[in-house]
């Protein structure tokens, strides 16, 4: 950890995540490290193997992000220049950066302030006859209503690339999210459930999109022998080491437990912050949802009457050893989305929340009494800066 601790808290730091590899996975990468093949091979095939039979049997292919995977997605479905790709303002910045770097335009719409996912009924609006596909966002691990999200594609025929970076372990009606839809892309980041240290995994449709996403993920190379290959598509390098697919192997089979825990910690929050006794506090709550969402991220909407900006509150928060984080700033505001016409004021529940939206920590490995810490210290900080 490199964070201060002050000297007035005696309580370890408790980051707002931290990622969990146990020994068994540890002994099974320094194996990988010492068998003379730590790059693409069993590992990975063998990791693929696992995702597919998660999600049905689809076919699953490794990367080494969750960014390249929604990139090689776009391709796939052949989306470039002229084309435009509707998605949410509030994410991480990949969502929309993969939509630039294929040539299409990115088309924002706003937030639904309950879920803080995309606003499916402004998605249906914001379709014109240029609209090829649609990435909604499964913010926090609440999964978008796939009901409507296909309804809406397949009434315009618009592609979806479900952006479950943050979703895996979710389901909808109980269909593990992966399972079904169109193409689903994961991220293996350390922040995510599960983790290959970087790492990321796309579900498609066919073997020819399989095919082809092969292609994309290493420089567009097709052998046909020993000696003999070809190039048709502009490939990337996005392979997945074995050592990375050695961690998510060992990561996979906790993913029932971890989602498990999680939805227990979260409800304990939400049981808290719910109590009476900090109605006054004025904070916005997430849904309720312990059946389908994976709790990838406990977030708070901090008050309006707040006199101090987020960042005083995260400051206030490290000093009482408690990391909290900022998931996310809205991307229509950058520079360079600006650039491209966007500004404040477009989307403005997407913007309160990109303002005031307050990660809290979450995370397996931590207790409930550390979840009634975070409360006590964030009940504590609110109310010594609410306005006069
Ligand atoms: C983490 C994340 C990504 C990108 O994943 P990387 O593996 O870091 O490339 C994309 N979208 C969302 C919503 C994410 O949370």
């Amino acid at each position: 950890m490199t964070a201060r601790r002050p000297t007035r808290v005696s309580a370890p730091f408790l980051p707002f995540t931290r990622p969990s590899i146990d020994e068994e996975t540890i002994a099974g990468v320094a194996e990988v490290l010492r068998s003379g093949w730590i790059t693409s091979g069993p590992q990975v095939r063998a990791f693929e193997a696992a995702l597919s039979a998660m999600f049905g049997g689809r076919p699953v292919l490794a990367f080494n992000s969750g960014t390249c995977t929604m990139e090689v997605a776009l391709r796939i479905a052949g989306i470039g220049p002229g084309d435009e790709v509707i998605t949410t303002p509030l994410s991480w910045v990949a969502t929309s950066n993969v939509i630039l770097a294929v040539g299409a335009r990115p088309v924002f719409v706003d937030i639904d302030p309950v879920t803080r996912n995309i606003d499916l009924a402004l998605a249906g609006q914001a379709v014109t006859p240029r609209t090829r596909a649609i990435i909604p966002v499964d913010l926090a691990g609440l999964p978008v209503d796939r009901d409507r999200l296909y309804q809406i594609a397949a009434r315009h025929r618009l592609r979806v690339i479900e952006d479950a970076a943050q979703s895996i372990g979710a389901n909808w009606r109980g269909r593990p999210v992966g399972s079904t839809g169109d193409f689903v892309s994961f991220s293996f980041h350390p922040n995510k459930n599960i983790t290959t240290i970087e790492g990321g995994a796309l579900v498609l449709n066919d073997e020819r999109e399989a095919d082809l996403a092969a292609q994309y993920r290493l420089q567009g190379v097709v052998r046909s022998g020993p000696d003999a290959m070809d190039v048709a598509v502009a490939g990337g390098k996005y392979n997945l080491t074995d050592v990375a697919a050695r961690v998510g192997l060992g990561q996979l089979p906790r993913l029932g437990e971890v989602t498990r825990r999680r939805r227990e910690l979260a409800r304990r929050y939400l049981d808290l912050l719910g109590a009476p006794g900090l109605g006054d506090l004025g904070l916005g709550l997430p849904p309720a949802d312990f059946e389908q969402g994976n709790w990838h991220m406990f977030q708070v909407l901090l008050p309006e009457k707040l006199a101090v900006p987020r960042a005083a509150v995260m400051q206030q928060m490290h000093e009482a050893g408690i990391g909290t984080g900022a998931h996310y700033p809205v991307i229509h505001l950058f520079t360079l989305y600006r650039g491209l016409g966007w500004k404040p004021g477009d989307f403005p529940h997407a913007e309160r929340a990109g303002r005031d939206l307050l990660t809290l920590p979450l995370f397996p490995d931590m207790t409930r009494g550390d979840v009634a810490r975070v409360v006590r210290e964030l009940a504590r900080v609110i109310r010594a800066n609410l306005k006069p």
